[in-house]
């Protein structure tokens, strides 16, 4: 089972608990098999809010993209399919 780590609580969990994000046209977008840099975060508006408040998300992506809006986020934690 691959491991990653969550931008927001930094523990580290099998892959499938997390979603993905990944750096598209400046944006962060939701996408598990979207290419270039991604970083991961667990479906908890806990962890949400603390990737968006931190700035971890886009450090984590390396610059390539701003954080998403932290609604639209947690919007996207809801959708099981966004991961996807
Ligand atoms: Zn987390």
């Amino acid at each position: 089972m691959p491991l990653r780590k969550c931008v927001g609580c930094r523990q580290v969990k099998p892959q499938p608990e997390l979603m993905r994000l990944a750096a598209e046209n400046g944006q962060a977008v939701p996408g598990r098999h979207k290419p270039g840099r991604g970083c991961w975060l667990c479906r908890d508006a806990s962890c949400a809010k603390a990737a968006v408040k931190s700035g971890a998300i886009p450090r984590a992506l390396k610059g390539q993209a701003a954080a998403p809006e932290l609604s639209r986020l947690m919007q996207w934690l809801t959708e099981s399919e966004a991961a996807d």
